[in-house]
């Protein structure tokens, strides 16, 4: 039976929005990739009030209408918190009440580098059963070399404050952290897990497309996987990029956007209401991530009609001729889509900038599960 492209559209329903509710930050991280396109700050620098309320009032009845089972709203920026106390307050307690009137459940995350962070936020955060994630890189001298305020200062000891609040004040937060591959993932995994004493977290790799050449990282992957594996795992002690690397293996699929065969269809909606397809698309050169819809004029559903929105879930699905004949076609995927960019061949058909590193990591961990744990993998 042949499937057509508007059968395959048709399944897939977008259940989260990201939220650009500050357009600006505090801090000016060298790899940041939502100011790298200056336009940026060409929009509000806070999303305004009326575009909030108006958005609300639409995802309402986009909820109602499509019928969806659940819904994820990530607060993102620039630095999210730059809202403010109160306005945020106010935010989650619309959210509240979208979710009572709608009878769906409405789970809101905020993506914070954690150097605001007060005992008031505390409270708010717990009041709305945020779930908050934090951007931290590792020990000091790592995260301090790339995240850092505009004079140039380390953000580190303002987020370990931040940190301590969050604890003091039993507030659940995540760690999520872009791997440094110059760094030593021992020391990275002494600190999150002995240190800080973490139970999870994610380590990223570096946002960039083949306009860039990629430093090595599978060295880095390998010898995380090899210390993680042989003394933190049975502890209980979790990497999200393994886990759903080692599921995607086994067959069982990837449940993060990074990795592994799926679409992606995260939607962003910009301080002024702007539309846009997933924000990290911003780091592909000579591609428009905007969809030309807004929601002071358009309804959420009129995303359906937008033929780059169609585009975009085509292109993730329709792997290169490298990819399809790669044994790890399902649980790579091709790649995260913004890697696969190519502003010479403009367009996202292209193995993974990151593709040797890649395989090279996945064989490392495939060759592990096969001979240490004896699992027989697909
Ligand atoms: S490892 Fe490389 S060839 Fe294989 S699916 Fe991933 S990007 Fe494609």
């Amino acid at each position: 039976m042949n499937v057509t492209w508007d059968q395959v559209y048709s399944q897939f329903q977008v259940k989260t929005l990201i939220l650009k509710v500050a357009n600006r930050c505090n801090l000016a991280c060298t790899y940041c990739y939502w100011f790298q396109d200056k336009t940026a700050f060409s929009k509000p620098s806070v999303m305004p009030v009326d575009v909030e309320d108006v958005l609300l009032a639409k995802l309402g009845d986009y909820i109602i209408s499509s019928g969806v089972d659940c819904f994820t709203l990530a607060l993102h920026g620039g630095e999210p918190m730059l809202l403010g106390l109160k306005r945020t307050k106010a935010l989650l307690e619309k959210i509240r009440t979208l979710s009572i009137d709608t009878s769906v459940p409405i789970r809101t995350s905020i993506q914070t580098n954690g150097t605001l962070i007060t005992r008031d936020w505390c409270e708010t955060f717990k009041t709305y059963n945020v779930s908050l994630g934090i951007s931290i890189d590792g020990p000091k001298e790592v995260h301090d070399s790339s995240r850092r305020d505009f004079k140039g200062c380390g953000s580190f000891d303002k987020i370990i404050k931040g940190l301590k609040l969050l604890r003091d004040n039993d507030v659940p937060f995540g760690i999520l952290s872009v791997c440094d591959p110059a760094s030593d993932p021992e020391i990275a995994l002494k600190f999150f897990f002995e240190e800080l004493n973490l139970i999870g977290l994610d380590i990223l790799i570096p946002d960039i497309t083949h306009d860039e050449k990629p430093q090595n990282i599978s060295n880095y992957y390998k010898r995380l996987f090899d210390v993680w594996v042989s003394k933190y795992a049975n502890e209980g002690r979790r990497i999200r990029f393994f886990e759903n690397i080692i599921s995607s293996i086994l067959g069982k699929g990837s449940r993060v956007e990074t990795i592994g065969y799926s679409v992606n269809n995260i939607v962003t909606i910009d301080s002024d209401g702007e539309i846009m397809l997933l924000d990290t698309l911003k780091i592909c050169k000579g591609f428009e991530p905007s969809l030309g819809l807004n929601v002071l004029t358009n309804s959420i559903e009129d995303i359906y009609d937008s033929d780059a929105y169609k585009e975009i879930l085509r292109e993730a699905l329709t792997l290169n001729s490298k990819c399809i004949s790669c044994q790890f076609n399902i649980s790579c995927g091709g790649g995260y889509l913004p890697h696969r960019w190519n502003s010479k061949t403009n367009n996202f058909r292209n193995p993974s900038v990151y593709c040797e590193d890649l395989l090279t990591t996945m064989s490392h961990i495939k060759s592990f599960m096969e001979s240490d744990l004896e699992i027989e993998t697909i």
